[in-house]
This record gives structure tokens, sequence and C-alpha cells, in this order.
């Protein structure tokens, strides 16, 4: 198996509503607001070959809004879906399977692109895996959460005939890959598990963001159910620390990959490194 991370670009998050209820005077320290008190936050996707399978999860935001929807981001950085893949001698048509932990913009928006006038899948030989539950979450969405939901992302992948349900086709599914569905962020969201090198490594997706919200407290304020993201944070974190389990993380700006322990004040992190460096 080879593992390779995929630098889709940054973009920028307000600061206050990514730390929750955490204090300014306390975040800031760690993620340092700009002038519009905006952090900087990574869009960092894992690419999977194992046999005959090319795997990748999740797709960054993509290029297809317009530059109003994009103006709210300050998207920057210098790598993109494309040129990352490229840079690992992949393209867009070698992909056979695109996990989709969640459908919020920033983690589906690269899985559909523009073609003339018409939106079609990305990756166009690629199965593309999401879950029943979290379909319909996404498809008929909340007042709070409707507006990461965008339907230009969403519906051209049922549309393409591509889509599958892992619980549907768990055959088809890569059985070398576990799905942990947790309830917080949002319904039903996928966070992968899989072992390389005789290690777990466990994609954090919007469960624990950054290396930044391993403590219990750090919980966005985007979160649909907080309570329950704490919950979940609680028990895969201490998890974590006894399996030695290393965390994937999709948005921290520095931190590819992290272990964590326990300590007095709470499980903490041990040590960060990048995927390259698992031996
Ligand atoms: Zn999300």
């Amino acid at each position: 198996m080879n593992l390779y991370s995929i630098d889709t670009g940054y973009f920028k998050l307000d600061g206050g509503a990514m730390f929750g209820v955490v204090p300014k005077t306390i975040w800031n320290k760690i993620n340092p607001a700009d002038e519009n008190n905006m952090c900087n936050w990574a869009m960092r996707c894992l690419l999977i070959e194992e046999g005959n399978r090319l795997i990748l999860i999740d797709t960054g935001i993509g290029n297809k809004q317009d530059e109003k929807f994009f103006g709210h981001y300050y998207l920057n950085g210098s790598g993109t879906l494309e040129s990352s893949l490229k840079k690992n001698g992949f393209s867009k048509d070698e992909i056979t399977d695109v996990i989709l932990t969640h459908l919020h913009f920033d983690h589906c928006g690269g899985a559909i692109e523009r073609e003339g006038e018409n939106l079609v899948p990305a990756f166009k030989n690629a199965t593309y895996w999401s879950n029943a539950r979290h379909w319909k979450w996404a498809t008929e969405p909340n007042a709070r959460e409707k507006a990461s939901f965008l339907k230009e992302n969403i519906l051209p992948i049922k549309e393409s005939g591509r889509l599958k349900f892992v619980e549907q086709s768990p055959n088809e599914f890569p059985s070398f890959i576990s799905i942990r569905e947790v309830f917080g962020h949002t319904d039903a969201m996928m966070l992968p598990q899989f072992n390389y090198k005789g290690k777990s490594i466990l994609y954090m997706a919007d469960l624990l963001p950054s290396a930044g919200h391993i403590p219990l407290p750090y919980v966005m304020a985007y979160d649909m159910f907080p309570l329950t993201t704490l919950n979940e944070k609680k028990s895969f974190l201490g998890e974590a620390a006894e399996n030695e389990t290393i965390l994937f993380f999709e948005h921290d700006p520095l931190i590819e990959c992290a272990t964590v322990q326990n300590t007095e004040k709470g499980v903490r992190l041990k040590d960060q490194f990048r995927l390259s460096d698992i031996r």
C-alpha cells in the first residue's frame, strides 16, 4: 500500500466559528487570526494506492462556484487537486473510488466539475461513496446547514450514476477500509480507518479538523450537535491514545499526522509528523 497526502489548497474561516466556545485569547496563540479574524486552514485529502484500487478520500473545495462565493473563503496556497495528484504521478481518470466523508462544500466540491454547461464527475471512472443516511440529510438540508450543502456539488453525483452507498454495496467497497460513522458535526459523517505498515490510520475529517482541536471543549460552532461531538471526541481520542492510532488531519494548516497520549489534563498531542515519515 502507498499513501499520498493530496494538498488541494488552503482557505480561511472565522476563528471564532472554528473554536466554538473557546475564547480568542486562548485559540489565537495556536492559530493566529488575520485582521479579519480569519484563520487559515488546509484542505488535505488522502490518496490510497492498494492493488488495483486508487482511492481518494475527500476532494477539497473545487473550482466551479463564482468569484463572490470563493471571495468569502480567501483561497490560497499553490496546490490544487489536479496538480497534487499529478505531482505524485497520477491523473484524475485513474481514480477508482472517491470516499466522501460528508457533503460539506470544502470536502466534496472537487468531486464535480464544469464541462461547458454541464456538471460532470471530475473522476469519470470512479465510484463515489457516501451513505444513505447522510445523503438524505444533505439533500433535504436543515436551515442552519443548508449553506454548506450546495446542490451543484451533490446532485450531479447521483445523476451521473456513479454514486454508491457503503452499506448497500459492502462487497464493492474496499475491504481493507473500515468506516467509522459519527453524528455530531453533521449526520452520519464517515471516518475511514485502515492499517498501514503495522499502524492504524484514522482520517479525522471534521470530527477533529486540526491538532488544535484535541482538548475536548474545542468543538466548532459549525457542528450541528456539539455535545455529541464532544462525546465522540472523548471516545475516539481515548481509543487513539490507547492504540497509538495515527490521526490524519484534513484541515490543520501545518500538521498532517499525529499520535495522542493520556495526560493529567486529558488526551493531548504526543508526536506530530508527515505521512511520508511513517516507516
Ligand atoms: Zn464539515
